[in-house]
């Protein structure tokens, strides 16, 4: 597979797992992609989440069939452990969005509602949590994911993106 198709199929992959998982799910999609193949340690190294939060994204994104694992089995001692390696399926990215085309559709029309209805913070960096002015509040208007301060959202090439990529949707469901 091309690089460059890699890239558009990651993108894709990254943009469902948000829209199914939420934020948080973006940063372990991301932390996969780059790993390749990781356990639930290396992730949460990686994206500095809790091994516990972790878990249950891994386990949200399974249920949703966009990850998968191995299984290895490791001998301790007199103990044999299983230790799970997480796989995201990046290849299955356009399948994965066919499926969930109405599930996805409905959220992003929700995410637009939303979007336009409220004055929205952000660090200014790809795949880190938009905040409500009230959470901003509560974080301080320090991203939650960096550190670094939020600013007021310029909402106006969002909501542009946000537009075009339902209604790329509807003409592909028109097909
Ligand atoms: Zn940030």
């Amino acid at each position: 597979m091309s690089e460059e198709r890699l890239d558009a199929l990651g993108h894709l992959y990254t943009q469902i797992v948000g829209l199914i998982g939420g934020d948080e799910a973006i940063e372990v999609a991301e932390a996969l992609i780059q790993l390749k193949k990781a356990s639930e340690e290396q992730i949460a190294t990686k994206t500095g989440l809790r091994v516990g939060d972790v878990r249950k994204i891994l386990f949200k994104l399974y249920e949703k069939a966009l990850i998968t694992y191995e299984e290895i089995k490791k001998e301790e001692g007199d103990k044999i452990k299983s230790i799970f390696l997480w796989l995201p399926l990046i290849d299955q990215a356009e399948s994965i969005a066919a499926n969930y085309r109405r599930v996805i559709l409905q959220k992003l029309k929700e995410k637009l509602d939303f979007v336009e209805k409220n004055e929205l913070y952000h660090c200014g960096k790809e795949g880190h949590r938009i905040l409500t002015f009230d959470e901003a509040v509560e974080n301080l208007f320090k991203c939650p994911v960096c550190g670094d301060p939020l600013q007021r959202m310029d909402k106006e090439d969002y909501i542009r993106r946000l537009k075009t990529l339902i209604k790329t949707i509807e003409d592909e469901e028109k097909e």
